[in-house]
């Protein structure tokens, strides 16, 4: 069966199975992957640090911007008198601005400062400097600040060597009284303490972000070794659905083929391989009653009771449907090939249970030794299919392969490839053969048998065809056919009368869930009295669904139909089960009859069948009377009808009508021939 798959989910597992990639034998692929997805979590973790220190830089901007506001408003612009610069500066604004500046340059909170007149020209600066007028000035002395990030003493006109990092802002001065714009205040910020600040603040977010991104790839990599190992495991699943059966988790066709090829390749004539094909009887129809879902248990139930019984060295394959195939290397020879196989019928035929149903399994088994019957697998299993096909077709249960079988097998297949035109065709006869009471002598009714008027091969029996069209749906329009010709038979046979017409209904059509209710719709069709007609089942009908068969034949019984069980005492019916059915008569198999008078066991079983049919209240009918001697010893008995080549064979309807309008009574001969 297929399993579910099941991929380690909880982490640690997970982990443990890293830590065991890493140090087994895919060490190496292991690595090269941990450390290929690295690098786009290592980009990923750069690109973020740059935003973060781009965003540090914008704070330090900012921050320095607001500082040179507040500047501006609060210390420089109250310093001066409120006049435009460009008209330069008055001694008493110079000494109050070198004094207050003097000490801001001191204690480190500003690295330089100066005023510049709305034209750019430097009118103040702390340490004398001069510096030409500039694009950046001449912007804030339009109203804008302008701010940026540099290095001290590197614009265009300064002097000195490269100072530290700085701020540098230009910002718009007002007079403090009027608002109006009188210059410019040049300002150059530490960015060393803005800087510290930044990277305080930076370490602890760059610290998650390195832990959250070392997760990320931790996480991605566990991920993808989950995926890896699901894909691994989705692939050994395809792998082996492509050579095993889903159902029974048997090896399939293909891989049964592969196992015919290597067994056979060592195969000697006197140490063969014996390739065997099983085929369920009836499965198909166990199938239509129960249901697939019991099928599919079945063949499950089946498969492994095959498999558990066979050793290590027997295949055993389902090769589709109900077919088995099995190859058995170096046999003995055919004896021994055979024991097996009968060995495994029985195995398959022990009584099983699903869903508190008893049933029980017949199996048809063919077989061909290599390489005596071929040495390749195709006319192998070939010639195992022609001995299977025989085998079901003439109820051996286990054959072996011959040649001249397969003369036979094809046209027996050519045969049931006809069939079907031959039921439109109208090729079929019907044969009556009587009943009869054997108090009165009377005629009680007409057993309707098929016959196949063959174009070219003659009048062909029933058993020539209806046991291989019971393997097929082609049963299905044979009784239907059947039943209505009968019936129709009946109003010409005996128009108005009582005379029974019994039709033989195969445990296939049987088993379909409307067969009552098709039954009667048939005989209305015909307009057939229903206690007139007689369905004669056999015993493995009751037992494939007693349920349904219980309830087929109860509701035939309600609408007046009578149930015969053919062939009684070949079968193995529980007697409880049939005493709780609505049966109307046991009829006896013409194997025990025919013989019975020879035959002590056949007599006693005649017997017992006589008694227990009358002590549930059956009728008890012999079938197969060839002698007057089995005649009057039935009599004896109490039998209760007859039928037999004695009394009446089996003829058309015409010579019936003849024979029975000839017939003077009560004496049972002379018989129909
Ligand atoms: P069956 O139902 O047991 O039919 C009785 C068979 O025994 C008939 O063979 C009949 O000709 C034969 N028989 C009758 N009296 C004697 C006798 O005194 N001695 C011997 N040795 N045989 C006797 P038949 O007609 O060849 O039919 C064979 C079987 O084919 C039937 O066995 C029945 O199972 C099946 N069959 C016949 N007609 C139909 C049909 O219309 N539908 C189905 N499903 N099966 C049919
Ligand atoms: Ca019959
Ligand atoms: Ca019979």
């Amino acid at each position: 069966m297929v399993g579910q798959v099941q991929p380690d989910a909880a982490p640690g597992r997970m982990l443990l199975r890293l830590v065991r990639l890493a140090t087994g034998s895919a060490r190496r692929l292991f690595v090269v992957y941990a450390a290929v997805s690295l690098i786009p979590i290592l980009v990923l973790g750069m690109a973020l640090l740059n935003v973060l220190n781009t965003q540090g830089n914008d704070r330090g901007i900012t921050q320095a911007r607001r500082d040179a506001n507040l500047i501006a408003r609060a210390s420089i612009a109250p310093m001066l008198g409120g006049h435009d610069l460009r008209s330069g500066l008055t001694p008493a604004e110079q000494s109050a601005l070198r004094r207050n500046v003097g000490m801001s340059v001191r204690d480190g909170q500003v690295l330089r400062l100066r005023l510049r007149d709305l034209d750019g020209t430097v009118v103040f600066s702390e340490d004398g400097s001069k510096g030409a007028p500039d694009g950046e000035a001449l912007e804030a002395a339009r109203g804008d600040v302008v701010s940026s990030l540099k290095w001290l003493n590197d614009d265009r006109g300064d002097q000195g060597p490269r100072g530290p990092r700085v701020v540098e802002v230009y910002e718009p001065l007002n007079a403090a009284q009027t608002g109006t714009r009188i210059g410019v205040l040049e300002l150059y910020l530490p960015y060393a303490s803005i800087a510290a600040d930044i990277a305080r603040g930076q370490r602890t977010i760059s610290i998650a972000l390195g832990a959250g991104l070392f997760t990320l790839w931790l996480v991605l990599l566990l991920v993808s070794e989950a995926v890896a190992d699901l894909l691994r495991h989705q692939s050994n699943v395809n792998a082996r659905l492509a050579r095993e059966d889903a159902l029974t988790g048997l090896p399939n066709r293909a891989r049964f083929t592969e196992q015919v090829t290597r067994a056979t390749a060592s195969a000697t004539l006197q140490r063969p391989t014996a390739v065997g094909v099983i085929d369920l009887d009836r499965f198909k129809q166990i199938n239509d009653t129960l249901g697939h879902h019991t099928g599919d248990r079945l063949l499950v139930m089946l498969s492994e009771r095959l498999t558990s019984h066979v050793g290590k060295s027997i295949v055993v394959a389902r090769l589709g449907g109900d077919e088995f195939g099995i190859v058995v290397p170096e046999v003995r020879g055919a004896i021994e090939a055979r024991e097996l196989f009968v060995e495994l019928r029985k195995v398959l035929a022990e009584p099983l249970e699903i869903d508190g149903l008893p049933l029980s399994v017949e199996a048809s088994i063919g077989f061909a030794l290599a390489p005596q019957d071929g040495t390749d697998v195709g006319s192998l299993m070939q010639h195992a299919d022609v001995a299977m096909y025989l085998a079901k077709q003439q109820h051996l249960g286990v054959l072996a392969y011959r040649p001249e079988q397969d003369q036979y097998d094809s046209s027996a297949l050519r045969l049931l490839a006809e069939l079907g035109e031959a039921i439109t065709s109208e090729q079929l006869v019907l044969h009556y053969q009587p009943k009869f009471d054997l108090i009165s002598g009377k005629v009680t009714s007409v057993e309707a048998l098929v016959r196949w008027q063959h174009p070219t091969r003659g009048l062909l029996y029933p058993d020539s065809f209806v046991p291989a069209a019971e393997q097929t749906e082609l049963i299905e329009p044979l009784t239907w056919w059947v039943l209505r010709r009968a019936t129709l038979a009946l109003q010409v046979i005996d128009p108005g009368g009582t005379l029974g017409i019994a039709v033989n209904i195969s445990a296939h059509s049987l088993s379909r869930p409307d067969f009552a209710d098709e039954v009667l719709a048939v005989l209305a069709e015909t307009g057939t009295d229903p206690k007139r007609v007689i369905i004669e089942v056999t015993e493995t009908f009751l037992l494939v669904d007693p349920p349904r068969a219980a309830r087929t034949l109860i509701r035939l019984h309600e609408a007046g139909v009578r149930t015969s069980i053919d062939d009684f005492g070949a079968g193995q019916t529980s007697l409880g089960y049939l005493a709780m059915l609505p049966i109307s008569e046991l009829k006896i198999d013409k194997s025990f009859v025919t013989s019975m008078l020879t035959d002590r066991r056949n007599a006693a079983i005649v017997r017992s069948v006589i008694d227990l049919g009358h002590s549930l209240g059956f009728s008890v009918t012999a079938e197969g009377v060839e002698t007057t001697g089995v005649l009057d010893h039935l009599r004896a008995l109490q039998c209760d009808t007859a039928q037999g080549f004695l009394m009446a064979k089996p003829v058309p309807v015409a010579q019936l009508r003849q024979w029975l309008s000839a017939r003077s009574m009560p004496a049972l001969s002379p018989a129909v021939t």
